[in-house]
């Protein structure tokens, strides 16, 4: 990345938390063609017809019911029901065996003071309900400040629950440790690079470094026994993945390859007709502001597409 990359990037993580920009933002109709590249829609219906789409190229998806930084108990609660609401119509219509469900905390309600409770609470009756339809839970990772009680909130869901799945960034210092010790059988972990603005003191900074780190934390992932999910959309880690599964006799189905709803969508398809397991993150919902912000910093080229698609040429 160079520094206008840098700079650009960082600008937009920073707006992803700008309640301005999200509230002039989301006047525009999420059907506007760039918002829909990314999310799929604002109701379960759009989203359950994009998961259908996606398992009759036979892709499975995780739903992730867009929202964040909760700063009511009331929204917490909010968002709890909308996630039951998800898992009773992927039972209601046969789903369970193609989708599962992605959890972020804050949007329980961690980050409210003496939140950690109330999302511990929340997402355990989540995990109940994945569990009483048939399917999973994977509990998202948000920003540095959060990974700790993201990891012991982890830890606590899967004494009881011990398929809930858990993310880790490779692009932080930490990560690697956090990979041996979540390396153990049956834990399920999704490696991602990480989609936040964090500091040096805290996480590779470089392009290359956090390559390096994704490669170094996949091989302790794919060596140990647990069920490693390889999210990425990068070339490079998705050769380097397919090595270290051949090297440590992973089969197709013992790990799979994790992609964003709408990013290189042939990928996705390419990699499920060779017979890997490949689970396409869909996200749903009014609240895709910081989702949506994510995604263009990850990639400039979408921000051009965004705002010819705002001044509408
Ligand atoms: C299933 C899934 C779940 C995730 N969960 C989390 C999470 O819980 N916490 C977290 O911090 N991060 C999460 N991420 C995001 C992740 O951390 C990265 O920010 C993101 O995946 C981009 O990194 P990359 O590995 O795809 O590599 P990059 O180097 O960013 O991308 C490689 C190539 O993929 C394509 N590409 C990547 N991103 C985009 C984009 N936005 N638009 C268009 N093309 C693109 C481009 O062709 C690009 O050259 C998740 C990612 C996935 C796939």
């Amino acid at each position: 990345m160079n520094s206008l990359e840098g700079l650009l990037r960082n600008a937009l993580l920073a707006a992803a938390r700008s309640a301005r920009l999200k509230a002039m933002a989301l006047r525009l109709p999420v059907t506007a063609a760039v918002v829909r590249r990314f999310v799929p829609g604002e109701t379960i219906a759009e989203c359950l017809a994009a998961v259908r789409a996606l398992a009759a190229d036979g892709l499975h998806a995780s739903i992730d019911f867009l929202g964040e930084d909760t700063t009511s108990p009331a929204q917490a609660a909010v968002v709890r029901d909308g996630y039951l609401e998800v898992l009773a119509r992927l039972a209601a219509e046969g789903l369970t065996g193609t989708a599962e469900v992605s959890v972020k905390l804050t949007a329980l309600g961690l980050g409210l003071p003496d939140g950690r409770g109330l999302a511990l609470a929340h997402a355990r009756e989540i995990c109940a309900a994945a569990s009483a339809a048939g399917t999973t839970v994977t509990v998202d990772m948000e920003d540095h400040t959060a990974t700790d009680a993201t990891l012991g909130v982890l830890a606590e869901l899967r004494r009881d629950y011990p398929d809930a799945g858990g993310v880790l960034q490779a692009y932080l210092h930490r990560t690697l440790d956090d990979c041996t010790l979540l390396a153990g059988e049956k834990s399920r972990i999704r490696l991602c690079k990480g989609a936040y603005a964090e500091p040096a003191e805290v996480a590779h900074q470089t392009r290359e470094e956090v390559s390096t780190a994704y490669v170094a934390c996949a091989r302790v992932l794919i060596a140990g026994d647990g069920y490693p999910m390889l999210a990425t959309h990068d070339p490079e880690m998705i050769a380097a993945v397919a090595e270290l599964a051949a090297q440590y006799g992973r089969e197709p189905g013992s790990y799979e390859y994790q992609m964003l709803y709408g990013i290189r969508s042939d990928e996705q398809r390419r990699l499920a007709a060779m017979g890997e397991a490949v689970r396409v993150y869909v996200p749903f919902g009014t609240d895709w502001w910081g989702y949506f912000v994510r995604r263009l910093a990850e990639r400039p080229a979408n921000l051009l597409f965004f705002l010819r698609a705002l001044l509408g040429r």
